[in-house]
């Protein structure tokens, strides 16, 4: 949730012995979960590893057919999901399918079929001559039982995307789904007991964030946090007094930098599409854009023509685009830098108003010029319906202001020179530039995702995603056993000569000094078979 967390410890209690979730369209409350109390996670645990034990000593081929089945299984009840989502987070239904049901299906099928070359055990040729009679592979381990702790925004395919690598590695999930969110995140994890995998693999804590801080005082093999950058803080902090290896995908400030070479009448609908898709609420949606000078004001209007043009309602009501923000709280936030940034210069071209008249948390999607960054609306992120327009002189200018930022997330370029594109994309800090698209990498299975900076650390999604999902272990044989190794005891003045002829007759900057210690072969021979070992 926006509310500002604190520091939350595992001995808090759940105030409430339930979850309600709530349509954010109307304020009902559409459901009501049972609250996981965290005196039940030992148990939990108990339960996950048991299940986890049995589950990693099944065939990588075994855990493929079963992730087949999770994908027909998602397929078979599609519209369920896509009802309880759009239910529970008021997104266009559309946006339901694309975004998160069709990126759960494809991860699911992609990773079943990647999934045994990149996870088989990997040879390791030696490049060191000392070490040529040895044979070597890397072996991917699963890291045991790991804990994934998510936002409301993508309820179903932020998990998904992280409980099915997960699964597949060999690992056992226990997901905590944002409090917000409850339905999404018990359906996501029913999905996988329907598709029968073994019970207690894939479990699901209903709860705040005082869940979350006992899930990780739990002590799992590895935590996958999707969230805020200040609960990312406290997660951060809860994991290294515990020496727990973490994931954070945390917030996105993404930039978009329009050439005035650019095709304006694609860049303004990337641009209207990219603002407020999911009404702003997400973490790769556009909140800067730095447009050129020469083409600045005809893009402005273009995009408040667009703006105007959208269609808010609720899910219910399939023609419409921009749905309800999800909770006042997060309305009041945006509102907020908004009204900041009014007073300090910027005007707002259209939106911005609320619309009660559609529910309580409707609000017009803005879209904002005059803006500079000594405005919250450029720093933090707003995470809301609110797209901030800002010229710049050169694309210097306009890389600079991009980088000026402590998220690095993504980004994107639009220009009809894919040269010049790339080169601008080069200079961008960010985990993923897109040149004349946005966002869609997300829904790229081989695109990894993830920042850095404030935007946070390691990936998810793509062969990085999974790899985050395993231990790597060195497995190494000797293909010589009988021979006791040059290096070991034994130290004599001789060794240290034929350790240093070794060294230049590998290393000597020029043949000549790499030939020298031929001169001496016999030494080098001893080197290799010595008799004055102990
Ligand atoms: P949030 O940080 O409020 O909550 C996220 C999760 O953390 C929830 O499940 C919550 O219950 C839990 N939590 C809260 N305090 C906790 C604590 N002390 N210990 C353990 N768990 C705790 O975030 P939110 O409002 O649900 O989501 C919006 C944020 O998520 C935005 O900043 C957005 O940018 C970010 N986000 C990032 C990505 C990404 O991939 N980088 C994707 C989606 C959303």
């Amino acid at each position: 949730m926006a509310v500002p967390s604190q520091p939350l410890t595992a001995t808090d209690s759940t105030a409430a012995g339930y979850i309600d979730s709530n349509n954010p369209a109307t304020g009902e409350v559409i459901g009501r979960y049972e609250a996981t109390r965290p005196n039940e996670v030992p148990a939990i645990f108990e339960h996950a590893r048991r299940a986890q034990e049995e589950w990693a000593t099944r065939t990588l081929r075994e855990r493929c057919v079963m992730l087949r089945r999770l994908r027909d299984t998602i397929f078979e009840h599609r519209e369920e999901i896509a009802d309880v989502l759009t239910g529970e987070t008021g997104k266009p239904r559309v946006e339901a399918i694309f975004a998160e049901i069709l990126l759960a299906l494809d991860t699911a099928d992609f990773l079943a079929r990647r999934a045994p070359r990149w996870l088989r055990a990997e040879r390791v040729p030696h490049h060191n001559l000392a070490m040529k009679a040895k044979s070597a592979w890397l072996e991917f381990e699963p890291q045991g039982v790991a804990a994934l702790i998510t936002p409301w925004n993508y309820p179903f395919a932020i998990p998904m995307a992280e409980m099915i690598p997960a699964v597949l590695a060999g690992n056992a999930v226990l997901l905590k789904p944002s409090e917000v969110t409850p339905g999404t995140g018990a359906l996501a994890a029913d999905l996988f007991h329907r598709a029968q995998f073994p019970a207690g693999l894939v479990q699901v804590l209903q709860g705040r964030g005082e869940l979350g801080a006992a899930l990780i005082e739990g002590g799992p093999d590895k935590v996958f946090f999707t969230g805020s950058v200040a609960t990312g803080q406290h997660i951060a902090a809860a994991c290294a007094r515990k020496l727990i290896p973490s994931v954070l995908e945390l917030g996105g400030k993404d930039a978009m930098v329009v050439l005035a070479d650019a095709d304006l009448e694609i860049a303004s609908s990337a641009a209207v599409w990219g603002s407020f898709m999911n009404c702003g609420q997400t973490c790769i949606s556009v909140e800067r854009i730095y447009v050129e000078q020469p083409v600045a004001e005809r893009f402005t209007q273009m995009c408040v023509e667009k703006t105007k043009k959208l269609r808010l309602g609720p899910p219910t009501d399939r023609d419409a685009e921009v749905g309800p923000m999800i909770r006042l709280w997060q309305l009041e936030k945006v509102e907020k830098q908004l009204q900041e940034a009014k007073a300090h210069g910027a005007e707002i071209l259209t939106g911005g108003n609320r619309r009660p008249d559609l529910g309580p948390n409707f609000l017009e999607p803005s879209v904002v010029t005059g803006v500079d960054h000594s405005m919250q609306l450029m720093r933090d992120e707003t995470f809301g319906p609110v797209m901030a327009i800002r010229p710049v002189v050169s694309v210097d200018e306009a890389i600079e202001l991009t980088n000026d930022s402590q998220f690095s997330l993504s980004a994107s370029v639009w220009t009809s020179d894919p040269r010049r594109g790339k080169e601008v994309a080069a200079r961008i800090h960010a985990g993923s530039v897109m040149v004349n698209d946005l966002a869609s990498y997300y829904g790229i299975c081989e695109a990894p995702h993830g920042g850095s900076g404030a935007s946070g650390w390691g990936r998810t999604h793509s062969r990085l995603g999974l790899l985050e999902m395993v231990r790597v272990k060195y497995v190494d044989v000797d293909r010589l056993p009988r021979i006791a190794k040059s290096w070991w005891y034994g130290y004599t003045e001789e060794l240290t000569a034929a350790a240093g002829r070794f060294v230049e007759a590998v290393f000597a900057p020029n043949w000549k000094q790499r030939l020298a210690p031929g001169k001496d072969k016999g030494s080098i021979r001893r080197l290799l078979f010595r008799r004055d070992r102990i």
